[in-house]
């Protein structure tokens, strides 16, 4: 997997703002359409 910056550090795959899941999903965030990023989201989230 390509590396992956992400200040989510509360997440429990993050290691040194740095995404260490093997894989993430990532989904559309409450629209069908996604304009902008705001409309995504990491569905991989788990709270550490
Ligand atoms: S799973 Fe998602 S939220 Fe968690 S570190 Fe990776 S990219 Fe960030």
């Amino acid at each position: 997997m390509p590396e992956i910056k992400c200040s989510v550090t509360e997440c429990a795959y993050n290691k040194d703002v740095k995404c260490g899941a093997p894989m993430i999903q990532v989904d559309h965030n409450g629209v069908s359409d996604a304009k902008n990023s705001d409309q995504t989201k990491c569905d991989t989230f788990k709270r550490s």
